[in-house]
């Protein structure tokens, strides 16, 4: 037994229909990926994988990446995808603390990995289906054979950064992951006749569990994009029946001229997630499409947790109701009580979608859950009478800019380390296209000027893109209260406005 190969992939076998078509409009059977996977799931065990190690991947997006991702379900590995926008310091990070048996970098990479990837088997995987892991697996039987499992066993670990300290490792079972695919695939009833637009990146848990678990679940196909283009999305709607998105996608789309109900005829759902989106954004697109996109609400740790319904209203602003088999309540954030209707609090989920704890950080996981199984999500929302959530903040800074999580204190770190400054505080700030931007407020080192230009210049290299901030202001001093913590509120509102027009 394999739970997620039985059920995910072991259907494939022997079947002829698509299973991804690539937007220069090959395709790829699902019994041509199953080889692909098996072939993957040889080479890892080649290359020394035994079921229960962990096999860090840092590749670009492709076919041959998500055959990755499906080998290492077969070959029983604990599955570590990496954003490749990481450096190599902060790469460095999750493979000392995940200790894989094997890493998987883009051959452009790989030199620049190999000191971190030391005490490790290092493999290269490019886009072009190239590299070491790509020969051997040339070379390999396409012949699966499943590594047993249980459904209690992990199958991944994504790391997610805390506000505080170190990133955390969130370990997700078999179970987690199929219950959660099982979940939504009913819920937003996805068939064998589904064509999946998939422009989401792979290292995270939308793009890679709930779009492509789903689609597989369901017997779909999915279009595989290596990012998001808006004009590549309308030209291709006409091809797909469904779009899994994170709120980002969606205005670029209402940007399009061509966007409208002719161009939208062929799809059938539209869904959002992964950062809140706007109800201006619904109503417009609702209005150009007569589409209302379909939110959803979930994390890392939990997969996928609320949704609105395929049926029924989908209110702006309302993240829906628990799925089917999972619990939430929201509760006084201090003492875990649960709060009536209509009162704001913690957001607490119980559930088969919720993860097994942090990886080999035994005290932050025993502080994540209460007595009673619930997890504690760290997002402030309120439910209403009929059970419908609505997320009203997150309870700590955390900046979600593209979709994609960014925790100030990481980006404070870095610029304080950079010659001239003396401290400096980041803050999400909205901004029409990402969501949030990163904006940082700087104070230089007695004697010295800070340019904004020189403060984003020099975390080039250091930190990810999307980590980088958007603007730079310099201060005096930063606004702090009695007690000398920083008042991010004052400054985010100073700067409210300041992409409106962007
Ligand atoms: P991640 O672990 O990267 O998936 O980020 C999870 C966080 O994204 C959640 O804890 C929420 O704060 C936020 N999030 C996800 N979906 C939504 C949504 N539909 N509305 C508001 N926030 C969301």
């Amino acid at each position: 037994m394999n739970p997620l190969h039985d059920a995910l992939l072991a259907p494939l076998s022997g079947r002829a229909r698509p299973f991804l078509i690539l937007p220069d409009g090959r395709t790829i059977t699902g019994a041509d990926f199953l080889a692909r996977a098996a072939r993957m799931a040889h080479a890892l065990a080649a290359a020394g994988v035994a079921p229960g190690d962990r096999v860090a991947v840092q590749v670009a997006k492709s076919a041959d990446a998500l055959a990755l991702y499906a080998g290492a379900v077969m070959a029983g590995a604990v599955f570590l995808p990496l954003n490749p926008g990481y450096t190599a310091a902060e790469v460095a990070y999750f493979l000392a603390d995940a200790e894989p048996a094997v890493v998987v970098a883009d051959p452009a990479r790989a030199g620049d990995l190999a000191a971190a990837a030391a005490a490790a088997r290092l493999l290269t995987l490019g886009a072009g289906g190239e590299g070491s892991l790509a020969r051997l697996a040339a070379g390999q039987p396409a012949t699966p054979a499943p590594a047993a499992r249980a459904a209690g066993d992990l199958a991944a670990l994504l790391y997610t950064s805390g506000t505080t300290g170190r990133s955390k490792g969130a370990m997700l079972t078999q179970a987690n992951l199929l219950s959660n695919a099982e979940a939504l695939a009913g819920l937003w009833r996805f068939t064998a006749a589904d064509v999946l637009l998939h422009a989401l990146p792979i290292f995270h848990t939308h793009g890679l569990f709930v779009a492509t678990n789903v689609t597989l679940l369901a017997g779909g196909a999915m279009i595989l994009l290596p990012g998001f283009d808006a004009a590549e999305i309308l030209r291709l709607m006409p091809h797909a029946s469904a779009l899994m998105g994170v709120p980002t996608f969606y205005t670029r789309l209402l940007a399009q001229p061509g966007l409208d109900r002719a161009a939208t005829a062929h799809m059938r759902l539209f869904v959002s997630g992964s950062a809140p989106l706007l109800p201006e954004t619904h109503a417009a697109f609702a209005a150009r499409t007569g589409h209302a996109i379909l939110e959803r609400y979930g994390m890392t740790e939990t997969g996928m947790i609320t949704s609105n319904p395929f049926a029924g209203a989908r209110p702006p602003g309302s993240v829906g109701f628990p799925l089917p088999g999972v619990e939430v309540r929201v509760a006084d954030p201090a003492s875990g009580a649960p709060l009536a209707p209509g009162a704001t609090g913690m957001v607490e989920v119980r559930g088969p979608n919720v993860f097994r704890g942090y990886w080999r950080m035994a005290g932050k996981t025993a502080e994540s859950f209460r007595g009673d199984g619930f997890f504690i999500t760290g997002d402030l929302g309120r439910m209403d009478a009929e059970g419908r959530l609505e997320i009203v903040g997150r309870e700590k800074d955390l900046i979600i800019s593209g979709g994609l999580n960014v925790y100030p204190k990481e980006v404070e770190e870095a610029i304080d380390r950079l010659p001239g400054i003396l401290e400096s505080a980041v803050v999400g700030v909205p901004h029409p296209d990402f969501g949030e931007a990163v904006v940082a407020f700087v104070v230089a080192a007695g004697g010295a000027t800070a340019d904004p230009a020189a403060v984003i210049a020099g975390l080039e290299g250091r930190l990810a893109r999307f980590k980088q901030p958007k603007a730079v202001r310099v201060l005096a001093e930063l606004p702090r209260n009695s007690m000398g913590k920083v008042q991010k509120a004052e400054l985010r509102a100073g700067c409210r406005d300041l992409f409106a027009g962007a």
